[in-house]
């Protein structure tokens, strides 16, 4: 293998830049020329390609956002679409393609794979909602970041004596509410992965108040319902005007974490050994500290598992 291909696609997570340092970098210390796609599967179609040197990743690591942009598009999910693609790698003669994003990214690696084209996914997202891997790139950064707002939260939550609800993202995945709930001391945690009642959620409020505490924090997974129709429901029972806050896309941003950077950066250069080792279809991951990975098809049947005594941790110690 000679040359390699990387790109970046679907919602984009901080650390993507370090990947795609790690890439450019593994791939050039290992004689491989390495191109740079832009705005990823469209990008491929239309050929938005350039050569990555060292220095074209220079100045990246710490920075948020991805510098090959990223990109959604519905055409490479058609044959014709993909067929395009391919006809790209080849007059570039890209003979294997590493591609960062999350579980729709992937499935058009495992398309391409079928199709001959050595592919390697890296998870990035931050919704960890890849069951096969602990942890998906941007995911730790995006909790730090929820962390930082329900920090602030509190202190203006606590000075107005008042009940706080904060929508975060996540898709159907809970795991940024509870996370960053857990460490943030919040007293209710909703997800999707767990069936709640509005009157436990209530009691504490009402419970919290009687003790004199002075905040009521509710993180509410964006899958799991709304926050103003949350609010309205609590006022309706307990007459108690809950705020709102919907984080919304601040949660993408930011300077990825340590624990962002060396995750991408240990994925992106085993994502380019793997390709020079002829492997193709395959999802990098990493399970209990070890960088791991399966094939793509294999990962994205795994059924995501909720860390449940996560969860209750919660109920025990926000009494
Ligand atoms: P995130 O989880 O952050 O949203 P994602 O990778 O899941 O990231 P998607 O929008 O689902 O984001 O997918 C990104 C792109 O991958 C799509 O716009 C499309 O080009 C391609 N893609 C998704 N699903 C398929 C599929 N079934 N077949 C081929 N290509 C696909």
């Amino acid at each position: 293998m000679k040359k390699i291909g990387v790109l970046t696609s679907g919602g984009d997570a901080p650390g993507m830049n370090a990947a795609i340092r790690a890439v450019v970098r593994a791939g050039i210390y290992n004689q491989l020329e390495v191109m740079g796609i832009s705005r990823g599967y469209a990008g491929l179609i239309n050929g938005e390609i350039e050569k990555m040197e060292l220095s074209s990743v220079g100045d990246i690591i710490h920075k948020g956002g991805t510098i090959l942009k990223t990109a959604r598009c519905d055409q490479f999910k058609t044959e014709a679409g993909r067929k395009q693609a391919i006809n790209v790698l080849n007059v570039y003669g890209i003979e294997g393609l590493i591609v960062i994003g999350g579980d729709g990214s992937f499935q058009g690696a495992e398309k391409l794979s079928q199709d001959g084209i050595n592919t390697i996914g890296i998870p990035g997202t931050i919704d960890n909602d890849l069951a096969y891997t602990d942890y998906t790139v941007g995911f730790d950064t995006a909790v730090n970041t929820v962390l930082d707002a329900i920090t602030k939260i509190r202190d203006t939550s606590t000075s107005h004596e008042k009940a706080t609800i904060i929508e975060v993202m996540g898709r159907n995945c809970g795991d940024i509410a509870l996370y960053a709930g857990l460490a943030g001391g919040a007293e209710s945690i909703l997800v999707p992965e767990e069936s709640f009642d509005i009157d436990d959620v209530c009691k504490k409020i009402v419970q919290g108040k009687s003790r004199g505490k002075l905040h009521n924090i509710i993180m509410l997974a964006e899958g799991t319902g709304n926050a103003f129709e949350l609010q309205k429901e609590i006022f309706t029972r307990i007459g108690v005007e809950a705020r709102v806050t919907v984080l919304g896309f601040i949660q993408r941003g930011g300077n990825p974490t340590a624990f962002d950077r060396l995750l991408a950066s240990r994925m992106g250069a085993k994502a380019v050994e793997y390709l020079i080792g002829g492997k193709s279809g395959v999802a990098i991951g990493m399970k209990d500290n070890k960088i791991i990975h399966m094939p793509i098809q294999e990962a994205l049947s795994e059924e995501k598992e909720f860390d449940g005594e996560m969860y209750k941790l919660t109920g025990v110690l926000s009494l």
